[in-house]
C-alpha cells in the first residue's frame, strides 16, 4: 500500500524526451493533477533573472530565494507555480535566455532545497482541488521528490529525434547541453530511477507511449 492519501505518477527524463506530451496527456485521461517540475525551475530562474542575479553568485542566489513568495493556481487538469503574485507565462518561461540559465540554476542545492517542500506539497493541493492523483515531470520526480511513487517511469529518446521536436516546437534550446549540466550536477542529478520503467519514445509515437503508460498504471499486476 503506497504511504500517499492519492495515486502518484512519476515521470521523469532529458528535455525533449515526450515527458510533457505524455505527462499532459495521461492527467487528462486519468482526470489527476499535472504538475511540471521543468516549469518551477523555469519560474524561479525568470524571477532571479529579473532581479539581476547571476548563478555565479551562490550568496545573492540564497538571499534572492528569500524573497520570493511561492503560490499555485490550477487550472483545469494543471497546477501553475507564481512567483510573488506574478504567474508568468510561456514566452517568459521559455525563453532562450531561460533555456540557457536554468540548469545552471537547478544545479544550486539552496534552489533545489527551496522547491522540494512546495513541489511534495503538491499532492495537498491535488487533494484540495479533489483530484484522485497526480502526475508530476520532471529530472528527479522518481528518485527525490517522490521515490515511493506507485508508478515511476523514465522517459528517454535518441539525440536525433530531440533535436527534430524541439526543431518542430520552433525552440531555440541547446538540449545536449542541458542534460550534460543536468546529468552531472552533484544534488538529484538526472538519472533513471531505480526500479523506475524505461520507454524509449524514439521507437514510438506519442500515442503510442501514452497507450503503454495506461495500460501498466491501469493492469499494475500484469
Ligand atoms: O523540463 P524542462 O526541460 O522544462 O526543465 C528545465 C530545466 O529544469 C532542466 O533542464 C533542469 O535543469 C531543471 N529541472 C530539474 N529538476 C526537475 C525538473 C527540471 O533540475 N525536476
Amino acid at each position: 500500500m503506497s504511504k500517499h492519501p492519492i495515486t502518484i505518477i512519476a515521470i521523469d527524463g532529458g528535455a525533449a524526451t515526450g515527458k510533457s506530451s505524455t505527462s499532459c496527456a495521461i492527467a487528462k485521461k486519468l482526470e489527476f493533477l499535472h504538475v511540471d517540475t521543468g516549469a518551477h525551475y523555469r519560474t524561479v530562474t525568470f524571477a532571479l533573472n529579473q532581479a539581476g542575479i547571476s548563478p555565479k553568485d551562490l550568496d545573492a542566489v540564497t538571499e534572492g530565494l528569500e524573497t520570493l513568495n511561492l503560490g499555485t493556481s490550477v487550472k483545469g487538469q494543471q497546477a501553475f507555480l507564481s512567483i510573488n503574485g506574478h504567474e508568468p507565462n510561456d514566452s517568459e518561461i521559455r525563453s532562450p535566455h531561460v533555456n540557457g540559465a536554468v540548469a545552471y540554476f537547478a544545479a544550486i542545492p539552496s534552489v533545489r532545497k527551496f522547491l522540494f517542500e512546495y513541489q511534495r506539497g503538491q499532492v495537498k493541493m491535488a487533494q484540495k482541488h479533489g483530484f484522485k492523483g497526480l502526475v508530476m515531470e520532471g529530472r528527479d520526480i522518481g528518485s527525490v521528490i517522490f521515490p515511493d511513487a506507485p508508478f515511476r517511469f523514465y522517459l528517454h529518446a535518441d539525440a536525433e529525434t530531440r533535436s527534430l521536436r524541439r526543431k518542430k516546437q520552433g525552440q531555440e534550446d541547446a538540449i545536449q547541453q542541458r542534460d550534460a549540466i543536468d546529468t552531472s550536477r552533484k544534488e538529484a542529478p538526472l538519472k533513471c530511477p531505480e526500479g523506475a520503467i524505461v520507454v524509449d519514445t524514439s521507437e514510438h509515437t506519442l500515442e503510442q507511449v501514452i497507450a503503454l503508460l495506461l495500460q501498466i498504471i491501469r493492469n499494475p499486476q500484469d
